[in-house]
């Protein structure tokens, strides 16, 4: 069966397997000789625990997480992460450092705020956000209760390309759009949160993966939703999770598996992003790229072109060619790719090809 795919460069949620979609569909009305759907099985029923604990399983073989962590599949997207996050883990003589590298860190910090001290130990806001910062060990106060980076700056296109490692301090990272895009330490953070829809399948479910020695540190009568003490008690199944999104992501894990893991995709992502980032630079200052060369990510390629005429005739066209998502974030302007794993190689040729052409005509 052949089917019409749009060449999806959507920013979030965004593109998924067709593999993926299409086991679905053909699981849809009757799951494993249950005779229901997915979505009809109750989230006590072995079949769906099962769902459960093959995702948790498949996601700790992907990104080797070791035993001194746990995984959680939770509601209210990466946004509640912000508020959970200082909730259970900012004490009341300590702060939270942040790193801000664009729009999503700045609401993190927001929420924390709202919960107790906080630092803003590096920033690149006044460069609009076009790199990474260094980051200097002095900066982070004696009582730092934890640092917090956005791993990839999904609306700005910068990513980190090494994390920063300091002894004794609790990083936490938010990897909405990144988290599978390479090869991590997990070892290394003592909490990785990220919503679905970005990387990882649909929306409605977002990835936690905690460090469990952390949780001597949430305090006493938090409200019970708040507390991560409560997920990581339950198995995730306190109360009904979102289940369909839990089966779409065990099987999103599957297909990332089935391509070979993280170090395969990581080499296929980097293919991807060199097609995208090479129709940029070779263009003459045509398209100029948002983000400095050490920043640049390669989940979202951002780029602006020379006027507002030539993006509307650029995003114009590249519709009528089948291209989608490609409108740029108003805080950037121009054009944006956001090129997730999901996102065939290609995609990104034909978006090079239809780049280099596009150029070469109104240059
Ligand atoms: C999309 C995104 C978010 C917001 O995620 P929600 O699940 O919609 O709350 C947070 N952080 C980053 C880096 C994102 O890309």
């Amino acid at each position: 069966m052949s089917v019409k795919r749009a060449y999806n460069f959507n920013a979030g949620p965004s593109a998924l397997p067709l593999p993926v979609l299409q086991l679905a569909q053909q699981e849809l009305t009757d799951f494993k000789g249950t005779g229901m759907s997915v979505m009809e099985l109750s989230h006590r029923s072995k079949e769906f625990e099962n769902v459960l604990n093959h995702a948790k399983e498949t996601l700790t073989e992907l990104l080797s997480i070791p035993d001194t962590h746990e995984i959680l599949f939770l509601q209210g997207g990466a946004s509640l992460q912000f508020s959970m996050i200082p909730m259970n883990f900012l004490g009341k003589d300590q702060v939270g450092a942040f790193v801000l590298t664009g729009a999503w860190s700045e609401k993190a910090l927001k929420e924390a705020k709202k919960v107790g001290e906080t630092t803003v130990v590096a920033s690149t806001k006044e460069e609009n956000y076009r790199s990474i910062p260094t980051l200097d060990r002095a900066a982070l106060p004696s009582n730092t209760a934890y640092l917090h980076i956005t791993s990839n700056n999904t609306i700005f296109g910068t990513q980190w390309a090494e994390y920063p490692k300091f002894e004794n301090i609790d990083l936490i990272a938010d990897m909405s759009s990144d988290i599978l895009c390479r090869p991590i330490d997990v070892s290394k953070f003592s909490l990785i949160y990220a919503g679905a829809q970005k990387n990882l399948g649909p929306s409605g479910v977002t990835v936690v993966i905690i460090k469990k020695d952390l949780l001597k540190r949430i305090p006493a009568n938090l409200p019970t939703m708040l507390d991560y003490n409560t997920h990581i008690k339950s198995n995730s199944l306190y109360n009904t999770p979102p289940t369909f999104g839990i089966y779409m992501l065990s099987l999103v894990l599957d297909w990332i598996k089935e391509q070979g893991g993280v170090t395969v995709v990581a080499e296929n992502n980097k293919k991807k992003a060199e097609l995208i980032y090479s129709s940029i630079d070779k263009s003459n200052g045509f398209y100029t790229p948002h983000a400095t060369n050490d920043s640049r990510s390669l989940m979202n390629v951002t780029f602006t072109l020379p006027n507002e005429e030539l993006t509307a005739a650029f995003l114009a066209q590249s519709k009528e060619q089948g291209f989608v998502g490609l409108a740029g974030h108003r805080s950037v302007g121009g054009c944006r790719a956001s090129i997730y794993n999901a996102v065939p190689l290609e995609a990104c040729q034909a978006l090079a090809a239809f780049m280099d052409e596009f150029a070469s005509v109104h240059a």
